[in-house]
């Protein structure tokens, strides 16, 4: 099934990748910034938090000036849903396991409806319906999926269906167990990643291990890795796991070598300043850039890409579509290699 969020399709080969405002969004100017800055490195879907009616006044503006489509994050408080779906927003997501009421959630079922957007359904195994985890004795995966089941009901009764699920545990083989059966047991797209993950290294690591998994199934129609980091880390780093599953097409690869007791230049350094100049400039075509430490792998590696550098004690060699150009000094590396981009640009 396909979901269309603002200009975006969830539900389709292409996978979208998400990420979440860190920060208070009646901070217009910062908002803005970030979704400009996102808009740029190729985020396809933002979520904002909606904790306050302050924040839901905002969304007003902040949908007036991104690019990329909004979702609201609500818990609790379905009026503060309603007022987001008014505000314009593309989508909503709601925890099922914090607005109890089913008279609220009816509520927001009508206002959906009338501004024709889907919902994500979000269960978290941190927030489960009380009576489900009584009636399964805690065991959380059936409580996950029994508490979407639960939900989606009462919205079909009501003739509602544009709906995305979403089982996150910060726990990767919970998050995987449970998204395993959620595809047996559903239609609808399901938006994967371990949630609360950790630090750039440890989220990186969770996510990847968890997100690999499903996706090289066929499971996941949308992904969020969740960081305790910058939004950019977190669509950088879900960009390299669709790119290193070959789910999406990369830009720019650069192969680097992880350095060892030959290496002679400071490969990290190069690697660095060439991703940073790399990133402001909007490719038109996938390029791979080798960086290797020494001449053991370099010209190998450098035949496969578009071109590189094998570096030696003093000296290294540039290659261009596999060929060997130019022999130059370790001080001229970065230019060299500025220089040949831009003539294949
Ligand atoms: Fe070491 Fe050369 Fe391999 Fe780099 S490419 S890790 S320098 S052997």
């Amino acid at each position: 099934m396909e979901i269309n969020v603002g200009n975006v399709i969830i539900g389709s080969k292409f996978i979208p990748v998400q990420t979440m405002i860190k920060n208070h969004i009646s901070n217009l100017d910062k908002t803005i910034n970030k979704l400009n800055k996102l808009s740029n490195i190729g985020c396809d879907i933002v979520r904002v938090a909606i904790p306050d009616k302050k924040s839901a006044i905002s969304l007003k503006n902040i949908l007036k000036y991104s690019t990329i489509p909004i979702v609201a994050d609500i818990h609790f408080d379905y009026k503060l849903a309603i007022m987001s779906i008014q505000a314009g927003v593309h989508k909503i997501r709601i925890n099922p396991g914090n607005i109890i009421n089913k008279k609220y959630i009816k509520n927001i079922i009508d206002c959906l409806k009338e501004y024709n957007i889907p919902v994500r359904i979000g269960i978290n195994s941190g927030s489960l319906p009380v009576h489900l985890i009584k009636k399964y004795n805690n065991y959380i995966l059936k409580v996950m999926i029994e508490s979407a089941k639960e939900e989606i009901k009462f919205f079909e009764k009501y003739g509602y269906g544009k709906i995305v699920l979403s089982f996150k545990s910060s726990n990767v083989k919970d998050m995987i167990n449970v998204n395993k059966f959620a595809k047996n047991e559903f239609d609808f797209p399901l938006h994967i990643g371990v949630t609360e993950a950790g630090d750039i290294i440890d989220g990186t690591i969770k996510n990847t291990a968890g997100l690999s998994i499903l996706l090289n199934q066929g499971i996941g129609d949308t992904i969020r890795v969740s960081l305790t980091s910058s939004e950019e880390n977190e669509v950088k780093v879900g960009k390299k796991i669709l790119e290193s599953l070959g789910l999406r097409e990369s830009n720019i690869d650069i192969i680097s070598c992880p350095t060892c007791g030959r290496t002679e230049v400071d490969i990290e350094k190069i690697v660095n300043k060439l991703k940073q100049v790399i990133s402001k400039i909007r490719l038109k075509k996938n390029i791979k850039i080798a960086v290797m430490g020494c001449v053991v792998n370099g010209p190998g590696e450098a035949k496969n890409s578009d071109f590189g550098v094998a570096c030696g004690k003093n000296k290294s060699i540039i290659f261009k579509n596999g060929k060997k150009i130019k022999v130059i000094k370790n001080d001229l590396i970065l230019d060299e290699l500025l220089l040949v981009l831009n003539e294949y640009l």
